[in-house]
């Protein structure tokens, strides 16, 4: 469980969008693969892009913002609002459980920038935010397209009435519901090869948040930004992150795809898999949420583990991992590591 996503952006520079764990290394996994290629972390990488806040896109985040001298962080405004100030401080207070991931991270992070006192490494986003349009030899362009402005607002009222109920107990349930409606989805474009990146961003039927806001605010027309050919889906690929609109105004005629799954949830399912397969030239996860269930064993070998460990986990367990390039020549090279599962409608 975890999505990471690392972007070249030309000339060398490199972008973080979200962070997870590698399971054996406990390391972010964007570190152990811009080392392992080659890339100098402290110069090469511009930025790095918290989309939202959940345990799944964060984890080690802190770490990577330490390591990359360079990069501003980005993450939704939602985070920077004064209520959102407010609960941050409170948790320097040990109120929470301390066994919740996001904050952890997220005291790691602003205790690390209150250290550094540098302000122009922290930068708040929302949507129409452009982090960079380079005008080199091929224009390269990353704007964001959520969260929408009543999707901010309405996040800061739910912020506030966590941070009023704090100081009464402890609790484990600090991220507010509508974390992913502030989710920053994210449009990447490099010459004539566009990207949209759809991070956790849902669908609720509201006009004004989702995926809706996007269309009904018409940003894509004010930004005057392509049609995609390459589609990260939204939410692990689940129903709520679905939009007819997405793949009728937003993709090429099947596009190629791909996702990241959530096994907590067991995302995507096969109803998802199969809907995504229709839309896409190729549809690509990079790791099947079903393969940890599929170890079936005698029941008295299941009994007798069950006796003997009160956790169980795969150890050296590798993260999938698929890896996307565009040649010169518009062609895109896919391929990925042996977790990857690539379902196709391609005929042969
Ligand atoms: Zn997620």
């Amino acid at each position: 469980m975890g999505e990471c996503i690392v972007l070249h952006v030309g000339e060398g520079r490199w972008f973080i969008i979200d962070s997870c764990l590698c399971p054996s290394t406990k390391q972010p996994i964007a570190l152990n693969y811009l080392q392992s290629i080659g890339v100098d972390l402290s110069e090469q990488v511009v930025g790095i892009l918290i989309t939202h806040w959940h345990s799944d896109h964060i984890e080690g985040a802190s770490t990577l913002l330490k390591a990359c001298h360079n990069a501003k962080l980005y993450c939704s405004i939602a985070l920077l609002k004064k209520e959102a100030l407010q609960l941050a401080a409170l948790y320097k207070k040990d109120i929470f459980a301390d066994t919740d991931k996001e904050i952890r991270e997220f005291r790691e992070i602003i205790e690390f920038l209150s250290e550094t006192k540098d302000r122009n490494r922290f930068a708040p986003v929302k949507n129409r935010h452009t982090f960079f349009d380079y005008r080199n030899t091929v224009p390269t362009r990353l704007v964001a397209l959520s969260p929408s402005d009543v999707a901010v607002t309405q996040s800061m009222a739910s912020l506030a009435e966590l941070a009023e109920k704090q100081g009464k107990r402890r609790t484990r349930n600090v991220v507010p519901t509508s974390e992913n409606l502030n989710a920053v989805a994210l449009h990447f474009s490099f010459g004539n090869f566009s990207v949209l990146l759809g991070s956790d961003l849902e669908e609720t039927g509201n006009p004004q948040t989702g995926w809706s806001a996007i269309f009904n605010d018409q940003i894509i027309n004010e930004l005057s930004l392509p049609i995609a050919s390459l589609f990260k889906v939204s939410h692990h690929g689940s129903e709520t992150g679905y939009h007819d609109k997405i793949w009728q105004e937003l993709l090429i005629e099947s596009p190629l795809s791909m996702t990241t799954p959530y096994t907590r949830s067991s995302l995507p399912t096969a109803d998802n898999i199969n809907k995504l397969q229709n839309l896409s030239f190729h549809f690509l996860i990079t790791k099947d949420p079903q393969a940890n269930k599929r170890i079936k064993r005698e029941n008295m070998v299941e009994r007798e583990l069950r006796s003997i460990a009160k956790d169980r986990r795969t150890i050296n367990e590798k993260m999938g991992h698929i890896q996307i390039r565009y040649t010169s020549d518009g062609a895109l090279n896919i391929s990925g590591n042996e977790h990857a599962v690539k379902f196709t409608t391609e005929v042969l």
